[in-house]
């Protein structure tokens, strides 16, 4: 198609691993779909990206750019640690500015082979994005990157204010049971508990910054053209219908990766298209290839947890004592150690750990979705990410659940309660769980279990990427809707 006929969407994600890579998906099927693309970063995460590849420009292919718009954060900021509320005061004043001046740019582009842009899908985090869209007679779309059971705890955010539970009296609330309050009457969440919530509410600050962004963000969508979700209808049902209770146009269209799948055609120019913004290793499928048939557990926090030396330790101990193979992604910025104890002399105490036992591959950033659909993975222990998850689901792996912080609480709670595929381990991880569940996960009957749970809904997401499946045709609807049909 010429691209002077395409409809061009300009997609925006926030600049976070566990949403640039939701939305790469959905940018390649729109591309897929006809559509012209402009994938939007920060110039942070763009130049870094170029940094990693040693590359002085980020090529995307014909009818599909890269742009790039300010975060704000200061000059020097490292954002090795992403400062999460930080961003948020930021990125909604000096994010508007640069991204006002980038559609005005592209409302009406000086190249014949840009198109002039049609609709914007943003990451519901970027909500302040739809205040340029209405200047600019835009529609705009949000897409909810996180789970749909993750966007309902936040739509309750407002009722949580007004029934009291937030902010906290005081912050010994945070042990004394107080989170174990129910909130049994936030429909879809039977059994729930204030601390199976988003974290955002575990503050005594009333102006807490992660509290209010995420209620501005939830509000905003409400205008919004069409609300996407990468999640699909049977695992998420009855929230859905709570979602579309107060929202129109809720599209659930994932798991992406499988929708995916099923339109490219192995369209290898677009899988060509990566943005990790770590660099990552892959000798660990080598390593993989030499193990037997669900014998490893695979290990990854994800992109943004943080956690304690003593946190590490214990995992690495629990892994050890097991007795199993393991495959864990120490990211580089994973431990912090608030009391400055030296992180060099833990890793030694780790790394001998693990070389020891001879049984544990360590590395920094791996392709996760290879990773996980390897035969000699047997579990995920995860943070429950809503990625992770969801690609943890995507292949049938049953999990161990860490969970860290944002909704990542709620995946893990409805992982182990709702959807069986699931068992959590206590915030105040110790070795001897690490290696109980890790065994009941490997070989327990709980595990088996779990597995064939997990295989049940593998099966229900590709039906519903398939031809005629929920998903496959709420993307049709939602490519409708986008090209203003
Ligand atoms: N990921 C990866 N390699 C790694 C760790 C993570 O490719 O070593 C990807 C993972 O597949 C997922 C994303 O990074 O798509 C992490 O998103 P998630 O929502 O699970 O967690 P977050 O990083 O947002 O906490």
């Amino acid at each position: 198609m010429d691209a002077a006929i395409r409809p061009h969407v300009v997609c925006v994600p926030i600049p976070a691993q566990g949403h640039i890579n939701p939305m790469l998906k959905l940018a390649k099927l729109l591309h897929l779909s006809g559509f012209y693309v402009t994938f939007v970063h920060t110039q942070f995460n763009f130049d870094r990206l170029l940094k990693s590849r040693g590359l002085t420009s980020l090529k995307g292919l014909q009818n599909f750019r890269f742009d790039t718009i300010s975060d704000g954060l200061p000059e020097g900021n490292q954002r090795g640690i992403l400062d999460l509320p930080q961003l948020c005061t930021t990125i909604p004043v000096e994010g508007l500015c640069s991204f006002r001046k980038l559609i005005a740019s592209l409302v009406s582009p000086n190249h014949d082979d840009v198109p002039p842009v049609t609709c914007i899908v943003s990451d519901a985090a970027m909500w302040f994005t739809s205040e340029v869209a209405q200047e600019f007679h835009i529609p705009h779309f949000v897409f909810f990157t996180p789970s749909a059971c993750g966007m309902l705890g936040y739509i309750n955010f407002e009722e949580i204010r007004k029934r009291g539970y937030f902010p906290l009296k005081d912050e010994k609330n945070l042990l004394d049971g107080y989170l174990d309050t129910e909130v049994d009457w936030i429909p879809a969440m039977k059994g729930a508990r204030l601390k199976d919530l988003p974290t955002f509410l575990r503050t005594t600050n009333p102006s807490d910054v992660m509290f209010n962004y995420n209620i501005v963000k939830v509000n905003t969508a409400m205008h919004a053209k069409g609300v996407i979700l990468n999640t699909f209808e049977d695992l998420e049902s009855e929230v859905l219908d709570a979602i579309r209770a107060k929202y129109s146009n809720v599209y659930s269209i994932g798991p992406l990766s499988m929708l995916y799948k099923q339109l490219s055609n192995s369209n290898t120019q677009l899988e060509s298209i990566d943005l990790n913004l770590w660099k990552e290793d892959s000798k660990c499928l080598e390593w993989l290839d030499k193990r037997d048939r669900g014998s490893v557990v695979y290990v990854n926090f994800g992109s943004l947890v943080i956690m304690t030396p003593k946190q590490l330790s214990e995992f690495a101990w629990g892994l050890v004592n097991s007795k199993y193979h393991f495959l864990w992604v120490i990211r580089p910025n994973l431990v912090h150690d608030n009391n400055n104890n030296g992180d060099e002399k833990l890793s030694d105490e780790y790394v001998n750990v693990i070389e020891r036992c001879e049984r544990g591959l360590v590395l920094g950033w791996c392709q996760q979705e290879k990773v996980l659909c390897h035969a000699s993975i047997g579990g995920f222990l995860t943070h429950c990410g809503w990625n992770s998850t969801l690609e943890s689901i995507c292949e049938g792996v049953p999990m161990a659940c860490w969970p860290f912080f944002a909704e990542q609480q709620t995946n893990s709670f409805y992982a182990c309660n709702k959807w069986g595929i699931g068992m959590e381990i206590e915030c105040d991880v110790k070795r001897e769980q690490v290696e109980g569940l890790v065994r009941e996960l490997m070989e327990g009957q709980k595990g088996k279990e779990m597995r064939d749970k997990a295989m049940e809904w593998k099966h229900k997401a590709e039906a519903a990427t398939s031809i005629g499946g929920s998903s496959y045709n709420n993307y049709n609807s939602l490519l409708l809707q986008l090209k203003g049909q």
